[in-house]
């Protein structure tokens, strides 16, 4: 048996990181993979566990050695998925989430059609700008990159086999637990 493929995409500040730490406390046999970036850490972020924090010269040889499933640059940064766990845990028949922007869901797509590919709506775009706002890890560049960007994702929402509005965090939850374990 080999494991399903799942894509939760949304706009930054939507809540994903934290739909999908619940998600994994419920169903720790999820595998949830670990990105590249050439982000900066943020506070509390650790490399291997968050993310792989690479430099731009690194990322841009992993690119060139086809070692990344898909890639795409997001608010100034590369955002990248190794391919070699993804591929391991699927032979082993494991499920494997991927947490990724737009542009790579629609890479993921077109390489995996049987993909379950989840979208993650805010309520309303204000609460959504509040939240990124209020995060307060990024510079005021960086939030504006991220409020233009999640217009053009919530506009593409439509791509998407589910969508789930991430007003009631129970009920999302719950949702997405139905749409992945079902
Ligand atoms: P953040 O900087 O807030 O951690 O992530 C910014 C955006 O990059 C989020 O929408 C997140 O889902 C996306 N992202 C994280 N990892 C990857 C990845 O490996 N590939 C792609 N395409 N996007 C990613």
């Amino acid at each position: 048996m080999t494991g399903r493929l799942i894509v939760l995409t949304g706009p930054s500040g939507v809540g994903k990181g934290t739909l999908l730490k619940a998600l994994l406390e419920r169903h720790p046999e999820l595998y949830l993979s670990i990105s590249a970036t050439t982000r900066l850490p943020r506070e509390g972020e650790v490399e291997g566990v968050h993310y792989y924090f690479y430099p731009r010269d690194r990322f841009e040889a992993t690119i060139e050695a086809g070692a990344l499933l898909e890639w795409a640059e997001f608010a100034g940064n590369y955002y990248g998925t190794p391919i070699e766990p993804v591929r391991a845990q699927i032979d082993r028949g494991n499920s494997v989430i991927l947490e990724i922007e737009l542009a790579g869901a629609r890479q993921v797509a077109k390489i995996f059609p049987t993909a379950l590919r989840i979208f993650i709506l805010p309520p309303d775009i204000a609460t959504l700008e509040t939240r990124i706002r209020e995060r307060g890890t990024d510079s005021a560049a960086a939030i504006e990159r991220r409020l233009a960007q999640a217009t053009v994702e919530i506009a593409a929402q439509d791509e998407f086999d589910y969508r789930i509005v991430n007003d009631d965090f129970e009920l999302a939850l719950d949702e997405l637990d139905r749409l992945v374990t079902g």
